[in-house]
């Protein structure tokens, strides 16, 4: 059923993601009413209703859902047990975030699928970490398994030396150890799905990241993506299947001599589609919106040729004024106050 406008939508998630998602439901006549813990959250700066609570909380989030047409979230790490109760008013469903919100789970859910994915082990102390070494080789990478974003929770190990130092900066958290990929760039599919199962996906984009953050996404591509983007399109499309996913996911891939290799999924609208709001018929943050509401998808092509994005990164939105002036510049501020180092404050999209 379609919701009418004039409906509730529910956010669980103040961050930048759910502000750009409240905007795009405004667009299209909705009410959105944001759940976060902190007190001032910037997607609350856009949205007709806050309230202030525990993701641990269920009587809270049951009383938060109760005023709500339709409950989506934003980010991953939620605790799902006070979302259960939620049923089909959850739109992803509990299914997407159980599965990738954990690496573990996550690597076992790809291999189930078939996908092809960098050779892992699961690690739990340091005689598994031993063990992963002796399998896998160097140089590999040291995950925890839940709570990471943006490279945080990771550990870099060359050389037998590096084992323990690593596994005491990742906190001896239980882990997922991961074989360094030899990749010649890395890229996202964002794949929209509707409630009956139909899909939508939008031209893959080149993601240049430093220091494990995400700082400009480049469409077209170029070599040798190009050349696995309909397999990585098919890949992404059969996840979301899979998955039962209702709204916009997002997977990450390092482009292989093999071919796509799946780094990650996020069940989510994703820094990496943020250039769609003015370099594509439809943005992710519409689309999400459509899919969740029983509304039919859009066109998803690309009004130019060339579209990019850079993220403003802490002190990068200093540069605020120049960039307002920048003919052709679409810039994104978030509002989210204190400038630290590695906060996600804005970003600037140029199409053509
Ligand atoms: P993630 O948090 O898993 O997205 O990792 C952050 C960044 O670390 C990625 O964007 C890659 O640049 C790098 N990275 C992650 N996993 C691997 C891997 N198995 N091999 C090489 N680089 C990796």
């Amino acid at each position: 059923m379609r919701l009418a406008p004039g409906s509730t939508i529910g956010i669980i998630g103040g961050g930048q993601l759910g502000r750009m998602l409240a905007i795009a439901a405004a667009q299209l006549g909705y009410r959105c009413h944001i759940f976060d813990p902190h007190e001032a959250p910037c997607a609350a700066d856009v949205a007709a209703d806050f309230t202030r609570g525990s993701f641990e909380d269920a009587a809270g989030i049951a009383a938060f859902a109760a005023n709500c047409d339709v409950v989506t979230y934003e980010f991953e790490n939620l605790p799902t047990a006070p979302l259960d109760g939620l049923g089909d008013k959850l739109r992803p469903g509990t299914h997407s975030l159980t599965v990738t919100q954990d690496r573990s789970v996550e690597k076992g859910f790809l291999e189930a699928a078939g996908v092809r994915i960098a050779p892992w082990a699961q690690v739990d102390d340091e005689t598994s970490l031993a063990a992963a070494i002796d399998r896998l080789g160097f140089p590999l990478l040291l995950k925890t398994r839940r709570f990471g974003y943006d490279g945080k929770g990771q550990a870099w190990i060359c050389s037998p030396g590096d084992a323990a130092a690593a596994w005491e900066q990742i906190g001896k958290r239980p882990a997922v150890a991961e074989k360094g990929m030899q990749f010649s760039g890395e890229f996202s599919v964002i794949a929209a799905r509707g409630k009956g199962g139909a899909g939508a996906v939008w031209p893959v984009s080149r993601n240049i990241h430093d220091g494990g953050i995400l700082r400009r996404s480049e469409i077209p591509p170029g070599p040798p993506i190009e050349d696995q983007e309909v397999e990585a399109v098919q890949v992404a499309s059969m996840i979301a299947d899979r998955l039962g996913h209702v709204g916009v996911m997002t997977v990450e891939f390092f482009a292989c001599a093999e071919g796509p290799v799946v780094n990650e999924i996020a069940p989510r609208v994703h820094n990496s589609g943020h250039w769609t709001t003015e370099g594509s018929v439809t943005s992710q943050f519409e689309q999400h919106i459509r899919a969740i509401c029983g509304l039919p998808l859009r066109d998803t092509r690309l009004i130019a040729d060339r579209v990019s994005m850079d993220n403003l990164i802490g002190s990068d939105v200093d540069q605020w004024d120049a960039l307002i002036g920048e003919p052709g510049a679409h810039v994104h501020f978030y509002n989210k106050g204190e400038a630290r180092p590695g906060r996600k404050m804005g970003h600037v999209t140029r199409v053509g």
